[in-house]
């Protein structure tokens, strides 16, 4: 099983959620006391809002490389950024390392194909929404991205770090991230991408009206697969083997 390297912390609400999905994809696969071989950086959160804040990318991406360089150091055979917004300074990190970063939107991108989504709402903080690094990456996979209007992406930005990277969950600001999802699928989008790590905490994935993408469950779930390319597939549980019966 090869090693997975984590550069989280951004926010360590939703680098727990990596945490969780990791482990139960490889325990689903391998059974018994198996779990995910994970490595964590996990970055002093204001550290890093206080970077976005100044638009100090370079010093970003320094960090962020930093992190990337410690986890291929200490064995990580793929490194991901366990973030959204911080993929604007993924050409910094994949730069600084010798291993594979796996990229999120690439990880949403071939989900959101394989459930024949083609236009793709994103929901996320707002240089993800207002800049193209996010958008282009998903055009390298035929996916076009439809955001919503100024006006919203102010009020999504602002619930995403007033409220949920500090772990707080607000029944108005659930609605009004409704109101904007609801606004992108009117808009012609096939399914909305939960384009900020965070936002599954206010609006779980699966059971509403409008098809929802969750990047941090998609981009985590890319890891475990990539973890688990070389393990042994487990014995098919009974219900799955043939009996060599009427349909043998
Ligand atoms: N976790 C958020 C994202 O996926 C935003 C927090 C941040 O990285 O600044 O974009």
């Amino acid at each position: 099983m090869r090693t997975i390297g984590i550069i989280g912390g951004m926010s360590w609400y939703s680098t727990a959620e990596y945490y969780r999905v990791l482990n139960t994809a490889v325990q689903e696969r391998l059974g018994g006391h198996h779990s995910a071989h994970v490595l964590l950086e996990s970055l002093d959160f204001a550290a890093v809002r206080e970077l976005q804040l100044a638009d100090d990318w370079d010093g970003a991406g320094e960090l962020l490389a930093a992190a990337g360089r410690r986890l291929e150091a200490a064995g990580a055979d793929a490194v991901l950024i366990a973030t959204n917004l911080m993929h604007k300074v993924a050409p910094a990190v994949e730069a600084a390392i010798g291993v594979p970063l796996l990229h999120i939107a690439d990880a949403v991108a071939g989900v959101a194909t394989a459930a024949g989504h083609r236009t793709l709402g994103v929901v996320g903080t707002r240089w993800v929404m207002a800049e193209t690094f996010y958008a282009d990456r998903l055009a390298r996979h035929g996916i076009g991205a439809l955001v919503p209007s100024a006006a919203e992406q102010e009020e999504v930005d602002r619930i995403i770090f007033d409220e949920l990277t500090q772990g707080e969950v607000r029944e108005d600001s659930r609605a009004r991230l409704l109101a904007v999802v609801d606004g992108l699928r009117a808009a012609g989008a096939d399914a909305v991408v939960l384009a900020c790590t965070e936002l599954e905490l206010a609006l779980p994935a699966a059971g509403g009206p409008v098809p929802l993408v969750d990047s941090a469950r998609v981009h985590a779930l890319a890891a475990a697969e990539h973890a688990l390319a070389e393990a042994p597939v487990a014995s098919p549980a009974p219900d799955l083997v043939s009996t060599g019966g009427a349909d043998a």
